[in-house]
């Protein structure tokens, strides 16, 4: 077989039109989202305009291929275009049936506003003339002059400036204010000054033949997969894997034919809320690109219900018709053509969390789908949205309420105004909370719009694209806000005479679209309504147990109210940096020189910790508690920026001279503290300080449990790396524990485990295990250890990893399953092994992480330990495994 035969039985155009369809939508990889949808809507047998999709292959290939259209690849599209042409009965170049068609980009994961599209292809002087007969002259050229710009601009690079600044001037000498003021005439000569900008600025003349320019623009659409913009945005959602941009040719149906005419775009339940009511924005006469681009600010659907009644009609019994059939909440886009409609784009909508969840619980009320396929509907990280704070009190800052938009993303923001998106990225890098206020972002402005914590613009639609991209990030964002002025070149916001200033506080209710002045309060959220149900559901189904990692009372009763299953981490390190008089205690006792000044430093200590955890042990009542033994890095109670405030200070606590204090902290200091003086090193070295909290922990627990608590303490020793390490822990723990309950006469079961970061620990686990009645994996550690990564350095170089694809992830944000998940299965077998009742968790930061609870929900894990926040996330995770 010749290489192009066989190129050539490998099929790249899928054409599709109202009843009859090569592809369908089980095939996003190969036709991208759009056009796999399109052909599943026209099979279905609603009115799509007729078409076809080169595949994303031919875009790989092209790309392979030095940038050449590859081998057959034209032939085969001329083949599609003549069936579309047949069906429509128009032809691609033909004055007297003229066809235009539009070419749009569309990747398997949706981009919005990353690639590009070129519409109204097709037209030329005689092409023109000929739709001028049958459609009139001034629908005629405007078309001609829409066309030669944004063919000019995507294809050829010719700054769209350029032909604006033609537009612009011809309206100011002809008097008129809006586009459509300008006649027939005008748009004509308006058409030849656009030609002329092709000459003047590419020295060449515009491309008149159909053909070519087809040509042009599946190459330009090809070529926009690899534009800076779309490959940051591809970087910031960790887009990977994809073969490129889909490339779909479809019949131009035109939403300017005047007012019987007109464009829009909807979901079919309200994205934010999930309330099910059509939701969407309508413009009469106008073309697509108006309502997405957010150029003007749409009217409802209601307009269109009353102006084109039969239309609107059809409409609703589409999205029925979809939403049955793709058993998910669509989102839509659509065009009127003199009355009749026609179906542009339809996907599964991306919603917020709070939209999302309360869409899953309907459909399952209204019968659409189960509990299990609701459980999948939600994403995992969407839950984050329904955690976050919202503000405190609402009718508290009315008086500071300076503008409403509209409320494109829900949830509250308070931050420091900047105008640009290299600000916010710039700010961020800061360590600053900003509002990005923009009077409409583009999607150069991605960065930005990631890094800001709430997003304010002036123009644009629920539909424009900031709404958009921040909901899909559940970034708090207000759009078209038109009672504000944005003056970008003096850095100024304008509420009518109140101006607010670049670094001055803003907070935003994303959910109202209130904007209000300064620093407003945020309350934490709670999860009651849907989200209940539907958290019900997903733990009726999942297998492992979710529990918090959790420090202080308060975190306790976050923690139980989100659902934790008890603690898994109580790091008790972290209770000292409550308050300074706690730090302060800390800092007496590293200070000791002598055992006698450690106990003595030790006793202050005591009854901070028990007063926490009496708080923590009544919040969890019934639930397991797992205190860590301390396990502080030294430094961290040193920080070198206060040192000599700190020595002041210890030196008037205790009596010790500045210069003895200065030679200890010299002694104390590490090259390395990460791997030094810290675990049970610790308590090894000064079994005074272990003693001191087995007594806090038992005390506390006897108290409880004379209370009526249901209290299981399970005492778990830090970064141990032998055996006997951690047996001289236990030897320690049990005897000082039996002394506290042979004293009180009460009788309490208890567990005394250890972590598993040390790879050591991990690779001798069986021989750990006859020491240990529980497991629970520091994977933070055990990342750092096994790549010989510093946890505290890792910012250094881990960008450049990522960037060239050294790393797919930051590893201790996601599990490295080869590696160090390698290591978490082998020793949960080993220590299995050796002791088969051995309960075994992991408390790391991957524990909220949805791919790394799949692995260790695989790994047979029994529990993931996770912060409080992330509770519900990791809660549907598991759930998500188990169906
Ligand atoms: C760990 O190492 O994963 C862990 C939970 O301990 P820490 O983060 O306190 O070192
Ligand atoms: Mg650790």
């Amino acid at each position: 077989m010749s290489t192009t035969t066989m190129i050539k039985s490998v099929k790249r155009v899928f054409t599709f039109g109202k009843g009859r369809s090569e592809g369908n939508k089980d095939m996003k990889a190969l036709l991208g989202g759009k056009g796999a949808n399109l052909a599943e809507m026209a099979s279905i047998g609603l009115s799509v305009p007729p078409g076809f999709t080169v595949s994303t292959a031919a875009c790989q290939e092209y790309q392979n291929s030095g940038k050449n259209l590859p081998p057959g690849l034209w032939e085969e599209v001329l083949e599609g275009l003549k069936i579309v042409e047949e069906d429509i009965g128009a032809a691609l170049g033909d004055p007297t049936k003229p066809l235009l068609v539009s070419v749009r980009s569309g990747a398997a994961i949706s981009m919005p506003g990353m690639m590009d599209t070129v519409l109204n292809l097709g037209l030329n002087d005689a092409v023109a003339a000929g739709l001028a007969t049958k459609s009139g002259e001034r629908f005629a050229y405007d078309s001609y002059r829409r066309f030669l710009d944004m063919f000019g601009d995507v294809v050829l690079g010719i700054p769209h400036s350029e032909f604006d600044d033609k537009l612009e001037t011809m309206k100011s000498r002809k008097g008129a204010k809006l586009d459509t003021e300008l006649t027939a005439a005008d748009l004509k000569e308006l058409v030849e000054e656009y030609k002329d900008v092709y000459v003047r600025t590419k020295g060449k003349k515009f491309p008149s033949d159909p053909k070519k320019q087809l040509e042009l623009a599946i190459k330009a659409v090809f070529e926009s997969w690899d534009s800076p913009r779309a490959i940051k945005y591809r970087n910031i959602n960790r887009i990977t894997g994809l073969k490129g941009t889909a490339v779909n040719v479809q019949c131009m149906v035109f939403g300017n034919m005047g007012n019987s005419s007109g464009t829009g775009v909807l979901f079919t339940r309200n994205p934010s809320t999930g309330e099910k009511v059509l939701y969407g924005e309508f413009l009469t006469n106008a073309q697509g690109e108006d309502v997405v681009a957010g150029i003007r600010t749409p009217e409802d659907l209601e307009t269109m219900k009353k102006t084109m009644p039969e239309a609107y009609e059809e409409l609703v019994e589409n999205c029925e018709i979809l939403e049955a059939h793709y058993k998910d909440m669509m989102d839509i886009e659509f065009t009127v053509q003199e009355k009749r409609l026609w179906m542009l784009q339809c996907r599964v909508g991306k919603c917020t969390g709070r939209g999302a969840v309360k869409i899953a619980v309907d459909m399952v009320k209204e019968g659409l789908i189960d509990r299990r396929a609701a459980i999948k509907k939600v994403e995992p990280q969407h839950l984050d949205q329904l955690l976050h704070p919202q503000f405190e009190n609402p009718s508290a800052y009315k008086s500071s309420v300076v503008a409403k938009g509209l409320p494109a993303s829900p949830g509250a923001a308070v931050g420091q105004v900047v105008f640009s998106a290299e600000e916010a990225e710039a700010w961020h890098a800061q360590g600053k909370s900003c509002i990005l206020v923009r009077t409409e972002t583009s999607p150069e402005d991605v960065g930005g719009m990631h890094a800001a914590v709430g997003i304010l613009t002036a123009r644009g639609g629920m539909t424009s694209h900031a709404a958009v991209v921040a909901r899909g990030w559940g970034i708090c964002c207000i759009s078209g806000c038109s009672d504000m002025r944005v003056i970008d070149s003096n850095k100024k916001l304008l509420f009518g005479s109140k101006v607010v200033e670049e670094g001055e506080w803003l907070s935003l209710n994303g959910s109202t679209g209130e904007v209000i002045l300064g620093k407003q309060a945020l309350a934490p959220p709670s999860l009651t309504g849907d989200l209940e149900i539907f958290m019900s559901w997903a733990d009726n189904l999942r297998q492992i147990k979710v529990l918090a990692n959790a420090d202080s009372p308060i975190d306790a009763q976050t923690a139980r109210k989100n659902g934790a299953e008890g603690i898994g981490l109580c790091r008790t390190e972290h209770m000292f940096f409550a308050s300074d008089e706690r730090i302060k205690a800390v800092r007496r006792m590293i200070m000791a020189a002598t055992i006698e000044q450690r106990k003595a430093a030790l006793e202050l200590l005591l009854p901070y910790q028990r007063s926490d955890f009496e708080g923590i042990f009544r919040a969890m009542d019934g639930f397991p508690v797992t205190i860590r033994l301390l396990d502080p890095p030294l430094h961290e109670f040193l920080p070198e920026g206060d040192i000599d405030e700190i020595i002041a200070g210890l030196s008037a606590d205790t009596g010790m001279s500045s210069e003895d204090i200065h030679t200890r902290i010299e002694n104390l200091s590490e090259v390395n503290p990460m791997l030094g003086f810290r675990g049970c090193r610790l308590g090894i070295s000064y079994p005074e300080l272990t003693e001191m909290q087995v007594r806090a922990i038992f005390q506390a627990a006897i108290s409880l449990t004379k209370q009526g608590v249901i209290v299981y303490p399970e005492i778990m020793v830090p970064l141990v790396g032998t055996p006997e390490e951690l047996s001289h822990q236990v030897r320690l723990i049990r005897g000082a524990a039996k002394k506290l309950l042979v004293e009180s006469g009460a009788s309490l079961s208890y567990k005394v485990g250890t972590m598993i970061e040390v790879p050591r620990a991990a690779l001798v686990a069986d021989e750990i295990a006859k020491e240990a009645e529980f497991f629970s994996f520091g994977t933070n550690d055990l990342t750092q250890m096994t790549f010989g990564y510093s946890r505290d350095d890792v910012g250094k170089f881990l960008p450049v990893y990522l960037s060239q694809g050294i790393l797919q992830n930051d590893p201790f944000e996601v599990l490295d399953q080869k590696g160090v998940g390698y290591l978490v299965k082998t020793a949960t077998e080993k220590g299995r092994a050796a002791r088969p009742n051995l309960k075994v968790g992991i408390c790391g930061e991957h524990g909220g992480e949805p791919s790394s609870i799949a692995f260790f929900v695989e790994a047979g894990l029994d529990y993931v330990s996770c912060s409080p926040f992330r509770v519900p996330i990791a809660r549907l995770a598991a759930a998500q495994v188990a169906v």
